[in-house]
């Protein structure tokens, strides 16, 4: 796998999905050295689980530990810290860690209880764990979603588990932007492995889980970020730390030397909206849709709504709803689509599936 790749699954098997991620880019072989320190960095900002759209699902971890102890590497730990204000351990108890931790034998390593190296990067004074700075090589297992400062969060962001709280504290003071990027200039991660089964529609803490059933992987932080703000409706440069890490070349963000790679096609399972996700299904006519594709238009809507675009669009399409679902294939009639499956409509948003942002600029350009 070279760093312009990215490549995408579909399904409803999260540790299977992971599984064929990382045989498909040959983790083992990114990795090398089977003595190398390998730290496995989830999400688990909170204590909830993960159907509530906030942190990483445990099968994807115990995906990667088989995948890895398979592969003759076996100095594995996991480490991470929840949100200033709940507890690690709370979270590793809620999400079956423990039991994860005493069947394979990998540490967990609760950053909050470890000693801090003070880094200093761009300016910025960071308290980073010395647990994640010895590492060799670190897997990021990010959850796609919302944010309601930074807007969304995925691979860069992710990253602040391996601070101090005391540094979690001064990034909120700091606007968060400039010193994620930071952090990610300190700290690099080696692999990306991105949960975007159901990640929340606004906050990073959940609640209103939107099921997209995806998983991504990658090598570029940066890259992967950019094109996952496309996912759920973001132009890159609307998002503050994208902008930075841009400026401090922690990555590539040039799209189109993008090379994505899906593994298979996106698949059609029941909506499960909760919240606002529910409210913004009234403007949605649907037909067995993708779920992907279901989940991008969701997305898009949110952010029309947010942006104060959604009621105007909604008035210039018939009957206000936006139709969506291999049900239309075929068919041609007045109206507005998304996904190849309506292009025959006499308005399409094409691909299959589109993503949020693609959606969201045709519609309001209507
Ligand atoms: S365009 Fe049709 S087939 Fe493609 S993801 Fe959307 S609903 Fe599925």
């Amino acid at each position: 796998m070279d760093r312009n790749t990215i490549s995408v699954i579909y399904g409803k098997d999260p540790f299977e999905m992971a599984t064929k991620l990382m045989q498909d880019c040959d983790l083992a072989a990114l990795i090398g050295d089977r003595n190398k320190k390998i730290a496995i960095k989830p999400n688990l900002i909170t204590s909830t689980t993960a159907d509530h759209g906030a942190v990483t699902h445990p099968e994807i971890v115990i995906a990667i530990i088989e995948y890895l102890q398979s592969q003759g590497f076996n100095n594995i730990k996991i480490i991470e810290s929840s949100w200033v204000g709940d507890n690690t351990k709370r979270a590793f108890a809620v999400n079956g860690y423990n039991q994860i931790s005493a069947r394979y034998n990998v540490p967990l390593v609760d950053v909050k209880q470890d000693s801090y190296e003070l880094v200093s990067v761009e300016g910025i004074k960071i308290e980073i764990s010395k647990e994640a700075l010895k590492t060799d090589f670190l897997i990021n297992v990010p959850v796609l979603k919302g944010h309601c400062q930074t807007l969304m969060t995925c691979a860069l962001k992710n990253m602040k588990g391996i601070l101090s709280d005391r540094s979690k504290r001064a990034f909120h003071s700091m606007g968060l932007s400039k010193p994620i990027a930071a952090l990610n200039k300190a700290k690099k991660q080696d692999f990306i492995l991105v949960d975007n089964i159901n990640g929340d529609l606004d906050f990073e803490e959940g609640g209103t889980p939107v099921y997209t059933y995806r998983m991504l992987a990658g090598l570029d932080p940066l890259l992967m970020d950019c094109f996952c703000a496309n996912l759920i409706g973001f132009e890159p440069d609307e998002i503050g730390y994208i902008r930075y890490a841009k400026q401090m070349g922690i990555g590539n963000s040039d799209l189109s030397k993008l090379n994505v790679r899906e593994l298979n096609q996106a698949i059609c399972l029941p909506s499960r909206s909760t919240g606002r996700a529910r409210s913004l299904e009234r403007h949605t006519l649907q037909d067995s849709a993708c779920s992907a594709c279901y989940a991008n238009l969701i997305n898009a809507l949110a952010r029309m709504d947010e942006n104060g675009t959604l009621d105007d669009a909604m008035d210039s399409i018939s009957n206000g709803k936006v139709c969506i679902g291999q049900g239309f294939r075929g068919k041609g009639m007045t109206g507005c689509g998304v996904g190849n499956c309506t292009k025959g409509l006499s308005i399409n948003v094409p691909g299959c599936p589109p993503t949020a942002t693609a959606i969201r600029e045709k519609l309001e350009s209507l």
